[in-house]
């Protein structure tokens, strides 16, 4: 078969490393428009369960990603400086660009053809030069623009702004911190992806954005004020930009993910909160579903058509937890009255996914905390 992938992230270079090892005959290649070690952002973070479905799916890249993550198991949340400490939550962190350099190694072992510096804007040609046609090229995906009428993706820009930066302080474990000023609201989220660096996402609401006046800041004013307002989590380490900019989060969903030849995945399908730290996951999941109905189906349209049927209830699933977490994010304000435990109680519990015995199960003495505060509460 002739692969023609667009778009060199982690769904792109999985997708091809998995149809390679599947058929070595199959003609792979990738377009990505940046070079090699061109990359946004800083670390981004995976659950236990999501490292075995990358195991089983391919050994050789699992063992290198595995070799360099941060693994942890709390949750930490930060409210009013005091930290209360989750546990049963098992996480790890790996940099983006080390994600990629392992998955680009791993392509060219196979014999996987990836042309850097190449953005395709001919996509037609490209469709009909091959068996199999995958957008893979992001949240702004043009694959998804150029075919909308059949894709009908739905787009909502999520009033929230969030900035991505990194810093050498160091977080040992997924850490949420709120911090109020005289603007507003300002929650970050924090883990340690190696062993000199953090990400830093911060996100704040529409009023507290206005209200700090960041549409006419510089970007080296922004992050002297979020160094200000985070100064005593970040402990006298500096915010690290890698051209880092304001942004609205765009929640993607697709009512169509075929036409003809042509499939999106991972973001360019859909996306998902930040929050829930799955957007990497939920693009290599993408991709092993895909292989996996390349597997079982005769044809490209049967394979296709499976994929949908299979995969679109899964990610539904997940969106809907991300939508309830993005919605306690969007009214984080609304939250700040309460009391550091009873915070971290409803932030746990926020998705629905986690509810109060599954909690208890991950971390018994957390719950009798939460427990035993509100028997008192009570009698007070
Ligand atoms: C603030 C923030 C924090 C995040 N944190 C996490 C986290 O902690 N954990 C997590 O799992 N995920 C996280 N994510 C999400 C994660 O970054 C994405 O979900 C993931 O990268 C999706 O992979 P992808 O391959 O679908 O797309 P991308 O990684 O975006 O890759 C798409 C690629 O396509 C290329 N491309 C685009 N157009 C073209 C073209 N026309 N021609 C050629 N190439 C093209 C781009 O250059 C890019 O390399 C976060 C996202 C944000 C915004």
């Amino acid at each position: 078969m002739k692969i023609n992938i667009i778009g060199g992230g982690p769904a792109g270079l999985y997708f091809a490393i998995l149809m390679k090892k599947l058929a070595p005959e199959h003609v792979i290649t990738v377009w990505e428009r940046n070079g090699p070690d061109d990359t946004f952002g800083w670390g981004v973070v995976f659950s236990g369960r999501t490292l075995s479905n990358l195991r089983e799916a391919d050994a050789d890249s699992h063992a290198d990603i595995t070799r360099d993550f941060e693994a942890w198991d709390n949750v930490d949340v930060v409210h009013r400086d005091s930290k209360i400490s989750i546990h049963g939550n098992s996480f790890s962190g790996i940099s983006r660009l080390r994600l990629l350099k392992i998955l680009q190694r791993r392509c060219e072992q196979l014999a996987v053809r990836v042309n850097f510096r190449s953005e395709v804007k001919d996509l037609p040609s490209l469709a009909t030069d091959c068996d199999l046609l995958v957008g893979a090229d992001g949240v702004n995906s043009t694959v998804r623009e150029d075919y909308k009428t059949h894709f009908q993706p739905s787009l909502s820009v999520r009033p929230n702004k969030y900035i991505w930066y990194g810093t050498r302080q160091l977080f040992h474990g997924l850490t949420l911190t709120f911090r109020e000023n005289s603007a507003g609201v300002f929650a970050a989220h924090s883990y340690k992806f190696n062993q000199t660096t953090s990400t830093f996402i911060i996100e704040c609401d529409p009023q507290t954005w206005d209200a700090a006046g960041f549409a006419t800041m510089s970007d080296e004013a922004t992050k002297a004020y979020l160094e200000k307002v985070f100064e005593r989590d970040l402990n006298g380490s500096e915010l690290l930009s890698n051209n880092s900019k304001w942004v609205n989060f765009l929640l993607v969903k697709n009512s169509r993910w075929s036409v003809g030849n042509l499939v999106l995945l991972g973001d360019a399908l859909h996306t998902a909160h930040f929050s829930i730290g799955s957007g990497t996951k939920l693009a290599l999941e993408d991709a092993i579903a895909l292989r996996d109905c390349f597997v079982e189906m005769e044809s490209v349209q049967a394979a296709l058509n499976e994929f949908e049927d299979r995969r679109k209830p899964v990610i539904e699933n997940y969106q809907a937890a991300a939508q309830d977490s993005m919605t306690w994010f969007e009214n984080a304000r609304e939250y700040m009255h309460m009391d550091p435990l009873t915070l971290a109680y409803r932030l746990m519990t926020r998705s629905g996914k986690v509810d109060h015995e599954e909690l208890r199960k991950r971390d018994p003495k957390f719950v009798a905390a939460w427990e035993k505060a509100g028997a008192e509460g009570r009698k007070q």
